[in-house]
This record gives structure tokens, sequence and C-alpha cells, in this order.
């Protein structure tokens, strides 16, 4: 067998297309403007590029973007007050504070001084539990991602066995709920599971977030399942030859062994240009999302859990 691609960049495409459309109505018909703010401390390189895209496709879907860029010695109660300023700025729906923060920096206080309703992110210990309990809640972009994709894909997850590998704040376990709330037969393996090879193979979905070059391959997937890379690794491409410095170029890779996998599984998202894309178009549903709920509007359709 030979697996579909879910081509999670046309797919994001999609998604932003609805919100572009959203965005439109909301300022036709009720003259709001969706705002995103994004808040980057310090001068970690590739949270700067994290931050120029989102800036970029913010905008490109018709929300204002509220960039707020502070150096890297920036205080905890300067930053906390930032927050509490955008907090209360009517023009900002969404907030969304780029981690990793510099050491001195807590993380959990800087995100739990967001307001729930504005955390785009989803990483509010409210939301969180919000989405625990099967509540209306703010959830993570990049498995409120995997969830668009798996339901695009299958219509209803509804009895599906689905094992999530890793068990993160941000990945593993929010998606473990989100397919728990879809009413999926969920397990959540980790670096303690007992055989986990043995554990996916009953799996008619598998989220891999774990971080581990190809660690999963073809061999551990059932005949059919649906494969969902959330990893994202970068591997020495000796084949694409060397830099200008000498070193060996690098390529991306999944925690899933692509080929392999992908000649059992019914589906499987590719890396790059799987998961990747529709992190940020999710960043955007939410942003939209908590603007419309903030104005007592309806929802964007298909575009939340
Ligand atoms: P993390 O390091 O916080 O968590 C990794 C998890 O993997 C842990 O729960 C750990 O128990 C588990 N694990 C480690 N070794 C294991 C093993 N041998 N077997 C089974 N489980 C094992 O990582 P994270 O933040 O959840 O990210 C995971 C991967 O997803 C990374 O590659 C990251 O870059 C990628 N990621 C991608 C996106 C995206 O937009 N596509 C977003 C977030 C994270």
């Amino acid at each position: 067998m030979t697996a579909q691609i879910i081509d999670g960049k046309a797919f994001a495409a999609t998604v932003r297309e609805k919100v572009a459309a959203h965005v439109a109505r909301l300022k036709e018909e009720h003259a709001i403007t969706p705002g995103l703010a994004v808040v980057l401390v310090g001068e970690d390189p590739a949270s700067q590029v994290y931050v120029r895209s989102k800036g970029k496709m913010t905008v490109e879907v018709g929300m204002t973007s509220f960039e707020h860029k502070l150096p890297a010695e920036t205080s905890e109660a300067d930053l906390l007050a930032l927050i509490e300023a955008l907090n209360a700025d009517k023009s900002v729906h969404g907030i969304l504070v780029q981690l990793p923060l510099p050491d001195h920096l807590d993380e959990d206080l800087v995100i739990n001084s967001i307001a729930p309703e504005k955390d785009v992110d989803g990483f509010h210990i409210s939301n969180v539990g919000l989405l625990g309990t099967g509540q209306k809640a703010m959830v993570p972009c990049t498995p409120l991602g995997c969830l668009m994709m798996l339901r695009d894909h299958h219509g209803s997850v509804s009895g599906l066995d689905a094992v999530v590998i890793g068990r993160s704040n941000i990945v593993g376990k929010p998606m473990a709920q989100l397919l728990l709330g879809n009413s999926c037969t969920v397990t959540i393996t980790h670096s303690r599971t007992k055989n986990l090879a043995d554990v996916v193979k009953r799996a008619d979905i598998v989220v891999a977030a774990v971080g581990r070059p190809e660690m999963v391959p073809g061999d551990w997937i059932k005949p059919g399942a649906t494969v969902i890379d959330v990893g994202i690794n970068r591997i020495d491409a000796p084949e694409k030859g060397t830099k200008e410095d000498g070193s060996v170029k690098m390529r991306l890779v999944g925690d899933c062994h692509f080929d392999s996998c992908a000649e059992v599984a019914g589906a499987i998202t590719p890396v790059p240009g799987g998961v990747g894309p529709m992190t940020i178009a999710c960043l955007l549903a939410n942003t939209v999302t908590a603007c419309c709920r903030a104005n007592g509007l309806a929802e964007p359709e298909g575009l939340t859990a």
C-alpha cells in the first residue's frame, strides 16, 4: 500500500482563506478588525523567524499585527506590565508570547498572566482545564491543526484507536484531550513506555510528537492507519553537499521514517509540508475565534475544535 499524502501546506492555505473571509465579514458587517499581538523577548534567531512569518500572515488575512520586541534583559515586571496593557487593549484579541523565554523569566507566570480569552496559544492553565473538561477553550495550535487534518481525512474519528507518542504540554497532552473529546480511544505513550512498537501497531491513528528523527519505522504501523508526524528534526544531508563554511547541509525529517511508513499507512503527513504550516494557520483561526467570542458573535465554522 502507498499512503495518501496529507498536504498540510495546501490545507493550511484553505484554513487561511476561511480566516480571511471571516475577517472580511467582521470588518464589513461589524466594523471590527481582529488583532494579534506577538511578544518576543530576546534575539533568538529561530524565534525571530517565527515571529516575522506570524506577523506577515496575520496581515495577509486582513488582521492587525502588533509586534512587541523586547531586549533579552527585560525584567519580569516590565513584561507583565506589557501583557496587562495588551489584556486591557480592546483592539487586541489574541496575545502570543513567543517561547522559549530567557532563563530569568518564569514562563508559567508569564503565560498565566495573559487573559485566558486572549490566550491564542491555548497554554494558559484555564484553557488547559477547559479543554480537559470538554468545555469551550482556546486550543493549542499544533494539536488543533492535527485534529483539523484528521477530521478532513476521516470525516469522523469517533471510535478509532489513537496513539499519541509524546506527552508534552504543548502537543502530546492537548492532542490526546482533543482526540478523546472526538470519541477516539486514546493511548498516550512516552519515553518510559514499554513495547512502544506493539502499542503503536494497534492504532488507527498515530500522532508522533517526540523530536527524534525517524524513530517510528513502517513496521510499527498498522496497515491503513493514518500517521500524523508532528516532529521537526534537522539532520545532516551530505547528499545535498556542503555550505560555504564547509559544513554539511541539513534537511528536515519528522519523527516517522517517511518512506517505510508511507508503504504501510493509509495516509501520512510529510515533513516538511504537513503539520508545520497548519500551526500558524490555526493561530490565525484562534485569533478570529477569540475576536468573535469577545464581541458575542457567531464563531467561524470549521476553525475550532
Ligand atoms: P518535548 O521535548 O516537549 O516532548 C517530547 C516527548 O516525547 C516527551 O513527552 C517524551 O516523553 C517523549 N519521548 C522522548 N523520547 C521518547 C521515546 N524514545 N519514545 C517515546 N516517547 C519519547 O517536545 P514537543 O514540544 O512536544 O515537540 C515534539 C516534536 O514536535 C519536536 O520535534 C518539535 O520540534 C515538534 N513540534 C512541531 C510543531 C509544528 O508546528 N509542526 C509544533 C511543536 C512541536
